[in-house]
Order: C-alpha cells, then structure tokens, then sequence
C-alpha cells in the first residue's frame, strides 16, 4: 500500500473538517431563514386578521348572517392578499361568500392561523391562510446556492491547503535531502537550519546537536583506536627486533634466556594494555556490570593500604591510612571498588617523591587518595580521566598508558558516581569517589 504523507493527510483533515463546518453552517443558516420566513407570514396572517375584527366592529351593528357575508366580501374586495378568509360557526357552517380563494395546488403549502369573533350575536372563528410559495422560493434559491457554494469553497480551501501544508513542510524536505548524504565520512556537515524560530528550526538545531556529539564521539572512537595501534605497535616492535637479533647468529644459551626474557616482559606489557583495552571496549558497550552490595569502606583502605606498605616504604613514602571512627558503608562492587582504589594509590605513588606523604581515607560514603607529590598542572587536569592521557609525558615519568584514571571513571559511572579530581603543580593532588550509602 502507498503511504500516504503528511501534506495529503492534513490536507485531507483539513477538508473534512472544512466541510463538517460548512454543512453545519449552511444547516444553521438555513433553518434560520425558513424560521424567519415563516414568522414573517405569521405576522401577516395575525394582521389580516385583525384587520377583518377592526372593520367588523367598525360596520357597527350587524344584525344577520348574511350582513355578516356582505361585510365579509367587502372586507375581501378591498384588502385583497391571495389567501384564503374563511368564517365558521360553532357548529363549523361556512359563511359566506367564499373568500376569493387561490387554486390550492398540490404540493403548495398554506400557514393558516385562526381568531375568534363576536358578531351578530354568535361567536365564529376567523381562519386566515396564505401560501408560502415566496418562502419555499427564497429558501430553495439559498439551498442551490448552498448546494454549488460548499463544493466550491471546499475545492478552493483544499487546494489553498494543500499548497500551505507544502509549503509548510518544504523545510521538511530539504532537512531530509541533506540528512540522506550525511554519513560517518562527512559527520562535520550540518542541516540547514530555517531561521523561522518554530519547531522546523528547533528540529534542525537538534538534529545538528546529535550530529555534533556523533562526531565528537566518532572523533574519540577514532582517536582512542589510533592510540591504541600506536600502543601496541611499540611492544611488538621490541618483540620483534629482540628475535630477530637474537636471530641473527648462533648464541650462548644465557643470551636467549635474556632475549626471551626481554619478549615476556613486552608480552606481559602488551597483555595488561590489551586487558585494559578491553575493559573501556566493555564500558562502552555499556557490558559493564557491577554487582552492588554493602562494602565497609573502612576495611577496604586498611586492605589496599597495606597492599602497597612494601612499596611505599621502598619509594621511602608515607603511606596511610585514615578510616571513619564510625562504620563507613556503601553500596558497590567490592573488587571493582578495590581495582579503583589500587589505579588511584598506584598514581599517588608514581607521581610523589622520597618524603612526601600519600593518605587514603574513608569519610562517609566519600573515597579519598590524597598526596604530597608533584601535582598536575592547571592545563592538564581537566584532561586526566581522558584515554591515552598522560600530563606528564614530556617529563617521561610514569611510564602508564594513560589509561588508568579512564578505567577507574568507568568503574565509578558504572556506580553511578564520579571521580573529581583536585591539584596543581607542586601542592600535591587529591581524587575523591563519593559513593552511595
Ligand atoms: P597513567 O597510566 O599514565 O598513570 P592515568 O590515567 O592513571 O594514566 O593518569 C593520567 C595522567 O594523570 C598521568 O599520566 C599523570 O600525568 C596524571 N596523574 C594521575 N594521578 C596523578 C597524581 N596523583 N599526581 C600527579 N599526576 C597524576
């Protein structure tokens, strides 16, 4: 079946309500004239017949019947209308002579109305009727008006419509054609945008806001893959050019275990880049699941704390702990929650010298790793949770992909939570998890 569009759907309501009113108006309008009409012949026939009591009562004296009848066809010789006057006695005798009656046709109709009179000592009735052919005239003359004028209005109105609704909808059309062409090759092109301030211009501006973040988000896609070849090529370019030179010639077996050692060493670097690959592959499929339930905080700062006490201690740093006097609870995944806590302890440790002082702490639902290290410039901190980030790779310390803080985000939003961070070159830096109680 065609599919019927917009412009004929509306075009198609707006006429049939275009001509619900039409019938209901020209119904209206006319049982209004016929009303009229007849209440104008009414009001005849109520003069007429006042006019025949005044000049009855004006003759004086009537003594019989048939002064009665003389004084009738008087009254009907001079005040001639092309009705019918008639007076009956009680016991319904005609009296008269006969009103000059018009041929009562078949098919005509006749409004009569009746008054009662006194007259020679006997009460008759007056019976008055006139045709209402000039009624039936001018009402069947504004029916066939009707009859052609709401065809013709409804066939001008629909056409008019039709041409507004198109026109209406043009915008609609050109939205489409370009929306056609756009594709993932040419994300950074826009719809127009009708500068009409009505739903149309809201509609392209909205469309060219999603167009805006599918591009902002291919752009990381593509950027994030980049990274990514870029990470791995390193590792297997070592891997490659330690076999190949141990290769090269015939060696001493301390030599190949050294060689095999060095290619372990860039596999198990290429096995956690590509573990932390796949992590951030499953947050954004939105596969990353958390199972929440009651974690003491308190416990999982003395836990990982002490997890890195021999580091710390070898580094010559501080490392402590500081726990909430009351029970500190929250609802998360334990081990994703630990996974956090060991990314943000990991860094502290990385970026603090000999002497400084890394504290992680539970307050509340509120997760805190804090130290005294090298901080992270202004320019850099809002780019740290980015993918591949790394603010201090020009110093060449660290050594991490640039991944770590990203990872600890996801885990964090899969929460429903954030990780903030706070810090500035040489005052140290502080990241903090608040949790849901
Ligand atoms: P990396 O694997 O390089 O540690 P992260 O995503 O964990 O990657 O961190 C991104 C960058 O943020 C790091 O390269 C580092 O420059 C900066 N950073 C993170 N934590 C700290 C910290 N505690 N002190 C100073 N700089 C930090």
């Amino acid at each position: 079946m065609r599919r019927v569009s917009i412009r004929q759907r509306l075009t198609a309501w707006y006429a049939a309500a275009l001509l619900l009113a039409l019938l209901l108006f020209g119904g209206a309008m006319s049982v209004a004239l016929e009303r009229r009409l007849v209440a104008g012949v009414t009001a005849r026939l109520t003069l007429r017949l006042q006019g025949l009591a005044s000049a009855l009562e004006a003759e004086g004296e009537i003594h019989d019947r048939a002064q009665l009848a003389t004084e009738l066809s008087e009254f009907l010789r001079d005040n001639p209308d092309g009705g019918q006057l008639e007076l009956r006695d009680m016991a319904g005798g005609s009296i008269g002579p006969a009103a000059p009656l018009a041929p009562v046709q078949r098919g005509r109709k006749f409004l009569t109305a009746t008054r009662t009179l006194r007259c020679a000592g006997e009460t008759f009735t007056a019976i008055a009727s006139l045709p209402l052919d000039e009624a039936s005239v001018i009402l069947a003359d504004f029916r066939g008006l009707l009859l052609w004028m709401i065809p013709a209005v409804l066939a001008v109105a629909t056409v008019g419509g039709y041409w507004l609704s198109s026109r209406a909808l043009k915008p609609v059309d050109e939205i489409t054609s370009v929306a056609r062409t756009i594709g993932v090759r040419n994300l950074s092109q826009r719809i127009p945008t009708p500068a009409t301030g009505d739903e149309l211009q809201r509609m392209a501006e909205t469309w060219n806001a999603v167009l805006e973040r599918l591009e902002a988000a291919v752009q990381r896609i593509r950027q994030f893959t980049s990274d990514a070849s870029h990470e791995l090529r390193t590792p297997l370019t070592l891997i490659r050019a330690t076999a190949d030179l141990a290769l090269r010639r015939e060696r001493e077996p301390q030599e190949y275990r050294e060689s095999l050692r060095q290619i372990a060493h860039e596999a198990e670097h290429m096995t956690a880049l590509t573990e932390s690959l796949l992590h951030l592959a499953r947050a954004d499929a939105g596969g990353l699941t958390v199972t929440l339930s009651a974690v003491d905080l308190n416990s999982l700062v003395k836990e990982v704390v002490e997890q890195h006490a021999a580091v710390a201690e070898a580094q010559g740093i501080e490392l402590q702990a500081r726990t909430d006097a009351h029970a500190a609870m929250a609802q998360a995944d334990a081990e994703a929650l630990r996974r956090v806590l060991l990314i943000l302890v990991d860094n502290a440790l990385k970026h603090t010298p000999a002497g400084g002082r890394v504290t992680v702490s539970a307050e509340g639902t509120v997760l805190t790793v804090e130290d005294t290290g090298a901080g992270i410039p202004a320019a850099s901190l809002p780019h740290v949770f980015e993918r591949f980030y790394r603010a201090d790779e020009a110093r060449g310390a660290g050594g991490g992909f640039g991944l770590g803080l990203a990872i600890a985000q996801s885990i964090a939003e899969a929460h429903g939570a954030r990780i903030t961070a706070e810090s500035g070159t040489g005052v140290g830096s502080r990241f903090s998890l608040a949790l849901r109680s």
